[in-house]
């Protein structure tokens, strides 16, 4: 039976016969069998790991495994093996700004990444809040055939917070839509809200709240409001819009018995908020995106609009408060809110400039700096708070583990490697990365798709290939 959605099975067609000899990807089917050699899986144990028809098929201490005829083999010594990533958080523009990306390139950056499933954000032109936009969506990630594409469904319609879009229709075409946020914008009005939470909980499915309070954020805010905002002259988001909200949808969930998720926490007032919450067994996910966790609102004073991202950057406080947040489990999951941008909707003065930043093929590098190397994670944990997690919270059966029978979705990354980001050498469409210059450490080497490699980094190389169908 062929399966109505990535997430109920792998397909199982032919494999296409030039796989093993080119190391090319192929979409038509599971790859001839692949073998990884002397991983490091999790960071806790050494292991060969065999995938065979898409599926890992055997897990064993290293050096135990030999390659069947024809398998690709992947000497991954000095190597971490996670589970392939998973983005709860992405903007791929398509359909209306292809000009920014398309979900074939923004795909390409995901795989780049070490990502095998990215949920893409409704807020396209047009919405995604019909169940055809969605399958649309769905349709093109599959054509792509670097990642899984799933469709997340506006709230309401044209993101307008008044009507709420079609979530039983969403929910029940072939995208299967389990997620729904009008991110961009708040669900400001507190009934549309209540009623979205009653509408989903019956499908188990989840609200993921841009948690702002417009009437406090008032227009033209485009950065933390504190005593920087006043030196510079630039109106401000005062913490007390997004705790606000998050107090408010804690109570909603309860009300409901619905689920809640809070996207891209920024301040220790919100992060308050969300302890409070889950203090009382409150159904609250939250998730926190790289550049808030380096990133401060001080690189403000050069007035450069590739730091203007909304939610803004925050001070050095609320960045600490967010890693130990993370750390501690008060925050689920890192989501990139990879937010591509053509050049002349982001080369404005500053107040003019869009908000967002690209984040895909950064996300790794920059957890494993914030996080790994300042002992505050291992490698197990950012399996959880980039892949298990995510995967749990968008209902992605097919993602977040790494075991014998499951779905070969991989990532291979050789932690010592440091590369230089360079935003000429993005996969994505878009060049507005905050990282342009930096030296981060920790480099993807390669990414599986049911036993496909989509992306794969030489060690003479900084730059990963990709490998559509
Ligand atoms: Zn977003």
């Amino acid at each position: 039976m062929t399966p109505t959605s990535p997430w109920e099975g792998a397909p199982a067609t032919a494999p296409r016969a030039t796989a093993a000899t080119t190391g090319q990807a192929g979409a038509a089917g599971p790859a001839p069998a692949l073998l990884v050699t002397g991983a490091s899986l999790l960071g806790e144990r050494t292991v060969d790991l065999l995938v065979e028809d898409g599926r890992v098929a055997r897990l064993q201490d290293a050096g135990t495994l030999s390659a069947p005829a024809g398998a690709t083999v992947l000497d991954a010594a000095g190597q971490v093996l996670l589970p392939g990533l998973v983005d709860l958080h992405t903007h791929l523009r398509e359909p209306g700004r292809e000009d920014a990306e398309t979900i074939a390139t923004g795909s390409a950056a995901a795989a780049a990444g070490g990502y095998t499933a990215v949920l893409a954000m409704a807020n396209t032109a047009p919405v995604t809040d019909t169940a055809e936009a969605a399958e649309r969506v769905l349709d093109l990630g599959r054509a792509a055939g670097l990642v899984d594409v799933q469709p997340i469904g506006a709230v309401t319609k044209g993101l307008d917070g008044a009507e709420l879009a079609e979530l039983g229709l969403m929910r029940r075409s072939r995208a299967a839509v389990r997620v729904f946020s009008d991110d961009g914008r708040c669900v400001a009005d507190g009934r549309v809200m209540r009623r979205a939470l009653e509408y989903v909980r019956a499908f188990g499915g989840v609200v993921s709240q841009h948690a702002q309070d417009p009437d406090l954020a008032g227009p033209g805010a485009c950065c933390h409001e504190g005593e920087l905002s006043g030196r510079l002259g630039l109106p401000g988001w005062p913490a007390a819009a997004e705790a606000s909200i998050i107090a408010r949808d804690a109570e909603l969930a309860r009300l409901t018995g619905s689920r809640v998720h809070v996207a891209h926490v920024t301040t220790a007032e919100g992060l308050a908020a969300v302890r409070a919450a889950k203090a009382r067994g409150t159904d609250l996910t939250c998730e926190v995106t790289p550049h808030h966790l380096m990133l401060t609102t001080d690189l403000l004073t050069g007035y450069d609009p590739v730091y203007k991202v909304n939610p803004p950057l925050r001070p050095e406080a609320d960045a600490r408060a967010l890693r130990e947040a993370l750390a501690d489990g008060t925050i689920d999951a890192v989501a990139t809110d990879h937010a591509p941008h053509a050049r002349h909707d982001k080369e404005h003065a500053f107040v003019d400039a869009a908000f967002g930043m690209t984040g895909l093929e950064t996300a790794l590098a920059v957890v494993a700096e914030t996080m790994v190397t300042t002992g505050l994670l291992d490698w197990a944990g950012v399996a959880r708070v980039m892949s298990t997690t995510p995967a749990a919270i968008a209902g992605l059966a097919d993602h977040g583990r790494v075991e014998v029978g499951a779905p070969a979705n991989l990532v291979l990354l050789d932690p010592a490697a440091s590369t230089t980001v360079d935003r000429e050498r993005s996969h994505s469409l878009a060049r507005n990365t905050p990282f342009h210059g930096r030296t981060l450490t920790g480099a993807v080497r390669s990414t599986v798709l049911r036993g496909r490699l989509t992306a794969t980094t030489p060690e003479t190389s900084e730059t990963p290939e990709v490998h559509p169908c």
